[in-house]
């Protein structure tokens, strides 16, 4: 279990980055047993409390090793912005100086949480601006898990009743399946009952189409599925989703249909549909998502566009995003709208872009042409 010892710049393991599995194996390595492991999951995420002086029931010579060896920490939140509509945007700071988003959407019977995997993305989506900023790295565990520890106190902090996270979707900033193993323990900790005790129909893995991980996927996580799917042919999937070119539609289709025969027959594959004015939103297409589809049990949500500076892309009327719907509903596909939050502040799909120092230089594609002098 060697691999599981993530330490951080102090020498000391963070123990954010550990799931049941992780912290079994840590407190084995000190010759304690494995019931240690639920009651520090149960302090740092249930009770919040990262000093290890006040963890009650572990004895004081184990809370003094804790301390020598281990340390709670989460990255600063340098922005909490609350949108007209509820939403509320965090900004967070992490160890090396990049930035990353989380969102938090309430609604009457649940609190959604969108979170990051990755600092930045690698997959060059031509409608996202996250993938306009470049990359720079995987976020670790703790970087993920955090996001969920913060947002269940920040927002129990405004003393409403009720939970405060009650659904998480990988939606945010990054491809999850391109940070596995990372994004599997943090999601192990939201669905461990000592922790966030998550159903799974509660968390929701989002992916532009990594094939071979979502065969993986399938094999050691029972959550809902995401499928960023935007175009219903190879030709248009290839320009706005360019990680088809690697993982065409008959890869990307055979992979969904697997996904469900993994899972109990109740579950459902969530697509998304982002609908781009002029681009894939005609009746034609609508026809060909029914065809496409054919066979897997889907909830298709059609994400009007976001829009921001220089994508070239404007959304589809709310009309045209009706009439396309409707094709999908006489067709029997169970198909929402969804509807677009916390835009005013930077804070909807598609929108959040952190401060991510780009190791792959593509911003510089995006960036505009300075003519003279600069002020
Ligand atoms: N990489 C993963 C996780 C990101 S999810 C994935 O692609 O699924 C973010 C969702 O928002 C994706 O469905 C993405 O396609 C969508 N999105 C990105 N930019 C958008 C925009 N400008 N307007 C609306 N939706 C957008």
């Amino acid at each position: 279990m060697s691999e599981i010892y993530i330490p951080v710049s102090s020498g000391k393991i963070n123990l954010l980055d550990l799931d049941r599995d992780g912290l079994v194996g840590f407190f084995d390595s000190l010759g304690e047993k494995p019931f240690r492991a639920s009651q520090v999951l149960k302090w740092i995420h249930q009770q919040d409390v990262a000093d290890f002086q006040q963890m009650s029931n572990i004895s004081k010579s184990l809370r003094e090793q804790l301390e020598r060896l281990a340390v709670i920490t989460a990255p600063e939140v340098v922005l909490d912005e609350l949108s007209d509509d509820g939403t509320r945007k965090w900004v967070l700071k992490l160890s090396d100086g990049n930035q990353i988003e989380t969102v938090y959407i309430p609604e009457s019977d649940r609190g959604t949480l969108c979170v990051s995997s990755q600092v930045g993305c690698v997959l060059d989506c031509s409608f996202c601006s996250t993938g306009r900023r470049g990359f720079n790295r995987n976020l670790s565990t703790a970087e993920i898990i955090s996001q969920v520890w913060l947002a269940t106190r920040l927002v129990n902090q405004e003393n409403k009743p009720g939970r405060a996270v009650t659904n998480v979707v990988l939606m945010g900033m990054g491809e999850p399946l391109l940070n596995f193993d990372n994004m599997v323990k943090a999601v192990r900790i939201m669905m461990d009952d000592f922790a966030y005790g998550l159903s799974k129909r509660r968390v929701t893995v989002s992916t532009a189409g990594v094939v071979p991980a979502m065969d993986k996927l399938g094999d050691v996580l029972d959550t809902r599925l995401a499928v960023s799917l935007h175009a219903t042919n190879n030709e248009l999937r290839d320009q706005l989703v360019p990680i088809n070119k690697k993982y065409p539609l008959e890869e990307l289709i055979p992979a969904c249909h697997r996904f469900i025969e993994k899972q109990n027959a109740r579950t459902r594959i969530t697509f998304e549909y982002v609908m781009l004015d002029g681009v894939n939103d005609s009746d034609q297409h609508a026809r060909e998502l029914v065809k496409l589809l054919k066979g897997i049990p889907v909830m298709m949500n059609l994400i009007p566009f976001n829009p921001f500076e220089g994508s070239g892309y404007k959304s589809s009327s709310m009309k045209r995003i009706e009439q396309f719907s409707q094709i999908l509903i006489n067709a029997d596909m169970t198909t929402v709208i969804r509807r677009t939050r916390g835009e005013d502040i930077d804070a909807a799909c598609g929108q959040l872009v952190g401060k991510v120092e780009d190791k792959s230089r593509r911003h510089r594609r995006f960036e505009k042409p300075r003519f003279g002098m600069q002020v």
